[in-house]
């Protein structure tokens, strides 16, 4: 039924220690709070220890020793039905994959991803849900990775949501045109067709995850009428270089991709050591704004503590000399956030 399964083809640990001279034990120490997990067309991509496609994806100590909260967002307080955030009134997010191709070590919901947790299992309590609502007009599939599911699952849940009248959209999360290109076929991409309109949001954090197996994922998405866009996480030592960022929003509009968000790093448990300060994302926003075609442009978000939603920092905003910056929620509350 799954035949692209059988070419997932991923690195295991003790492969990934013998070739770099690591310590399994750590490794396997790591993994077994977070998980862990990488392709070999995203290990492939390495080109030496620390490098950017290394420090999203290779297990580090720094991880087990964080002592944020693991929920900030306050996603489980805003989850009417298991499995389904609901914090906007016209859009929800609906987790429908606990499963990624690769586990990033940088990942907002890494508490959940890669345990199977309340996924999938009450998808009928969640269609009940969307049917009940009809101020939701948008229902974005997230996870874990969407496409993680079989074209026959992920049809399954297209065409219940096809089927409620109130429900104008559907978007899909997915880093896979990045860690795992072969899964986008042109079977795919036709099945995904039937259920238009069909938003796709990528996840390219960095250059080099261009390649010409994504770009042609990418292609296969944008032929079969599929709008695409990219979120970017922005990333300590990864991305955080007004060059580096340059580089990979243009590269992306090179292959059909739209630059949508940058995202400030949420403050989630075992991820401090990927956090940058936000005037280094007020920098790399003024480098590109002006200097690159608009539509290479993104938003730069925070998404706020407490579920009170994304904000988008613009050239005005400044942070005080305290670490703090005022920012307006979309119901115009203003709120204090404390930068690193
Ligand atoms: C980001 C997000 C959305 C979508 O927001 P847009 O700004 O419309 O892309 C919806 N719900 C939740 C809970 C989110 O975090
Ligand atoms: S692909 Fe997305 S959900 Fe999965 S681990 Fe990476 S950031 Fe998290």
């Amino acid at each position: 039924m799954s035949g692209w399964r059988d070419t997932l083809d991923l690195v295991s640990i003790d492969e990934l220690a013998a070739k770099f001279s690591l310590n399994p034990d750590e490794l396997h120490t790591i993994s077994g709070l977070y998980p862990y997990r990488i392709t070999r067309h995203y290990f492939n991509l390495i080109r030496e220890k620390g490098d950017p496609i290394w420090i999203q994806s290779i297990p580090d100590l720094r991880e087990s020793c964080d002592d944020q909260e693991s929920d900030p967002l306050s996603e489980n307080c805003l989850s009417p039905v298991p499995g389904l955030i609901h914090r906007y009134p016209d859009r929800v997010v609906w987790l429908v994959s606990a499963e990624c191709a690769v586990y990033c070590r940088f990942c907002m919901r890494k508490r959940r991803v890669g345990c199977g947790e309340g996924l999938l299992v009450n998808s009928s309590e969640v269609i009940r849900y969307i049917s009940e609502n009809s101020s939701i007009r948008d229902v974005i599939l997230s996870g874990g990775d969407p496409l993680m599911l079989d074209d026959e699952q992920l049809e399954g849940i297209l065409s219940a949501l096809k089927n409620i009248s109130h429900v104008e959209m559907i978007r899909i999360g997915t880093r896979i045109p990045v860690t795992f290109p072969r899964r986008v076929t042109k079977k795919l991409a036709a099945m995904l067709a039937k259920y238009h309109p069909i938003y796709i949001n990528t996840h390219f954090n960095h250059p080099t995850e261009i390649t010409p197996e994504s770009k042609n994922a990418c292609a296969i998405l944008a032929d079969a009428g599929i709008v695409l866009g990219n979120q970017t996480v922005l990333i300590k030592n990864v991305n955080d270089e007004p060059e580096t960022m340059n580089e990979l929003m243009c590269k992306l509009l090179s292959i059909r991709v739209r630059p949508y968000y940058l995202h400030q790093m949420d403050l989630v448990k075992g991820t401090a050591h990927f956090r940058t300060s936000v005037n280094t994302g007020l920098d790399i926003m003024a480098s590109l704004r002006g200097h690159l075609s608009g539509l290479a442009v993104p938003y730069y978000v925070i998404d706020l503590p407490g579920g009170k939603g994304k904000v988008p920092l613009l050239p005005g905003h400044e942070v005080r000399s305290d670490g703090t910056i005022q920012l307006t929620t979309y119901l115009g509350e203003k709120v204090i956030y404390h930068d690193i």
